[in-house]
């Protein structure tokens, strides 16, 4: 009866220990992606007190809210702790390269411009000004569509992720266990996020062509060029950053499942 009770607290740890990130956690990865994605920032990014390019993205605790939920407006990433709570590592640094994601790729942006063309409204052209100020350009290729464009936030996400040394195909795993693990998930924007089955299937092939590219040394930048540095000098600047250990690391081989349980 003892070891019973015994192994019940052990797995109780280890699957605690597969969650939490802390807001720790939340720094490390907020310097780490703010490092690989400079390239990608264009003005939201500034030279560093070493004279090194950072994105300036801001990311944000919010506290406790009632639900597991991030986002990005203007410039700056946004956590919930119900989120923070229940994710490890890799799959922080994935929901937060998502989110670095939308606003280096003008998202926001593009969503207001569509909005404002649709139904112009004065609250929404100072929102789409200030938004024209601080905020990346969009590509001229950006998708219409709202699912299409979380997909490319998840791809280059992703990338992200991995260039900074979080394992990518754990990252991507979040997608199978989301809905079960996060607090108000089944609530998460239906109408605009494809359905959890799809981010899976799209994060799984993502994270296999990363570390193919990474196996045969070349770099693992997404194919599309809609998803690539804007300028080809910040191109050159993606490719001196390129880190191979850090590489390594993303794509380093998963324990066979059953290893990994109590
Ligand atoms: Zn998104």
């Amino acid at each position: 009866m003892r070891w019973r009770f015994l192994l019940a607290l052990a797995s109780a740890s280890i699957s605690f220990a597969a969650g939490a990130a802390t807001r720790d956690d939340l720094a490390r990865v907020e310097t780490a992606l703010r490092r690989v994605a400079a390239p990608w920032c264009g003005r939201l990014a500034a030279l560093d007190a070493q004279g090194q390019r950072r994105c300036n993205v801001s990311f944000e605790n919010l506290g406790p809210v009632g639900g597991g939920s991030a986002f990005a407006l203007l410039d700056g990433t946004h956590i919930t702790d119900e989120l923070l709570a229940v994710l490890s590592i890799d799959e922080l640094a994935a929901v937060m390269g998502h989110e670095l994601a939308h606003l280096v790729l003008g998202h926001g942006l593009f969503k207001l411009r569509q909005q404002q063309a649709l139904a112009p409204n004065e609250m929404r052209g100072m929102a789409l000004s200030l938004a024209e100020r601080v905020g990346v350009e969009p590509h001229e290729h950006t998708p219409a569509g709202p699912r299409a464009q979380e997909l490319d936030a998840d791809t280059l996400g992703l990338v992200f992720a991995g260039m900074a040394g979080y394992d990518v195909r754990r990252g991507a795993a979040l997608w199978r266990t989301a809905a079960a693990r996060i607090p108000g998930w089944t609530a998460h924007g239906g109408a605009t996020h494809p359905d959890d089955a799809r981010r899976l299937a799209h994060a799984t092939q993502v994270a296999a062509a990363f570390c193919r590219a990474v196996a045969a040394s070349r770099p693992p930048w997404p194919a599309e060029d809609r998803l690539l540095p804007a300028y080809e000098l910040s191109r050159d600047e993606a490719l001196r950053l390129l880190d191979p250990t850090a590489l390594a690391k993303a794509c380093r081989k998963l324990p066979p499942a059953r290893a990994s349980r109590p």
